[in-house]
């Protein structure tokens, strides 16, 4: 197959699943995936087959969770930037909840739903202010970003719903952030969610809490970590989270299910060595991975065509036309040469999905394999080689 493109594992996407929900179905939690970590369709109608529901951030999703086999009555949108046509096929296709972001919004769905003569399901999404301890850049739960409704404006705008006349309040959602591995932010989240529902309802709390996302992979070393603990993230909510019975729980979660399955493989064009520094220039750039160059994310990338012993430090790097197109920095490797394969490791989540056409570049081509390579499913139906 023609370099550079992504690579999917199968058989490792579905013991993650496995693992997801089997820790979620120990407290009775409700999994969504969050549809831009990867929109890949072979992933999605995967995903939907475990009976997630589907988290969308915009209309586009919406219809590819659909078009993935997503169950409307397991859809949940997001985002802070809603058009009308998107708030229309939302409620057309009757998703379950919308969560809503800002006071106009809220007035517009309202308006929406009255002209379409019907009601829409919304939730509040609360910015809890508790700092992820994570890259700023993908920080979403404190006050320094766009996100969500204050707390002032969630308890008010609860306290007079009744002029919402085509509104289900169903509750509140919440989404702090990305890439998180303290679990100590989780349990901070919870305790907070614990303060502001008692705040918010005083006669009783809300039917549905959405914690949204955000448990973090082992980019560092994946072999080690390969899934995620789930194990851990759900007990620590099970632990600190104040839960009535009847009160519906749900989650979305994106990297921490399709982050490890995937790999960028990309072929070395050339090399050459500038000052101290060696340079290994490679076919995929930021146009197929933009992690490093838009948040200075890790990755861990392996030469695996050479056998050398030799190692030498590289700064890996695609073919664009921008400083910031690296893949990596400082990267130890075999020596390396031209036209030796790299991988590079944990793409399964927003990779595929924020690849772009700058430069006139082609979007990387994908294939499946699992672990006995008895089946592989490529884009274009080529056959992959070895
Ligand atoms: C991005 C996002 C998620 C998923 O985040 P991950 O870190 O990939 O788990 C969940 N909910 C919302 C609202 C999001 O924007």
């Amino acid at each position: 197959m023609k370099t550079p493109y992504y690579q999917y594992d199968l058989q490792l996407l579905r013991q993650t699943l496995d693992a997801a929900t089997r820790e979620a179905n120990k407290y009775g939690y409700t999994l969504h995936y969050a549809v831009k970590a990867n929109a890949n369709p072979v992933i999605l109608n995967e995903i939907s087959s475990y009976g997630l529901g589907a988290d969308c951030v915009s209309g586009n999703e919406i219809s590819a969770a659909l078009s993935g086999g997503f169950n409307p009555k397991g859809i949940v949108f997001a985002g802070v930037g809603k058009t009308d046509e998107e708030i229309e096929l939302a409620i057309a296709r009757g998703i379950y909840c919308i969560h809503c972001e800002s006071v106009q919004e809220l007035m517009t769905i309202q308006k929406i739903a009255s002209a379409m003569q019907t009601t829409a399901n919304v939730a509040l999404r609360v910015n809890p202010n508790v700092d992820a301890h994570t890259h700023k850049h993908i920080t979403t739960g404190t006050m320094a970003n766009k996100f969500g409704l204050t707390v002032e404006e969630a308890r008010r705008i609860i306290k007079n719903f009744d002029r919402y006349s085509n509104l289900n309040l169903f509750g509140l959602h919440f989404h702090i952030g990305s890439q998180i591995t303290e679990m100590n932010v989780f349990e901070e989240l919870a305790q907070r969610v614990n303060e502001l529902q008692h705040d918010f309802y005083a006669n009783g709390e809300p039917a549905y809490l959405n914690l949204g996302g955000g448990l973090g992979i082992n980019y560092q070393n994946p072999d080690s970590e390969l899934i995620p603990p789930f194990m851990n993230y759900f007990d620590v909510f099970a632990r600190n989270l104040n839960r009535n019975s009847w009160q519906s729980i749900h989650f979305e979660l994106g990297r921490s299910l399709v982050g490890q399955c995937g790999k960028l493989v990309t072929r070395v064009l050339y090399t050459k060595k500038m000052g101290s520094k060696n340079f290994a220039i490679v076919d995929a750039g930021m146009n197929a991975l933009i992690r490093p160059a838009l948040y200075g994310a890790y990755h861990r990338i392996v030469n695996t065509s050479t056998s050398s012993s030799k190692m030498e430090r590289y700064e890996v790097v695609g073919p664009l036309c921008e400083s910031t197109d690296i893949l990596g920095t400082n990267v130890l490797m075999p020596v390396t040469q031209r036209n030796d394969v790299l991988e590079v490791l944990s793409c399964g989540a927003y990779a595929e999905a924020m690849s772009s056409r700058i430069n006139l570049r082609d979007i990387p081509d994908y294939c499946f394999t699992n672990q006995l390579q008895e089946k592989t499913i490529t884009k274009t139906g080529a056959p992959l080689q070895g």
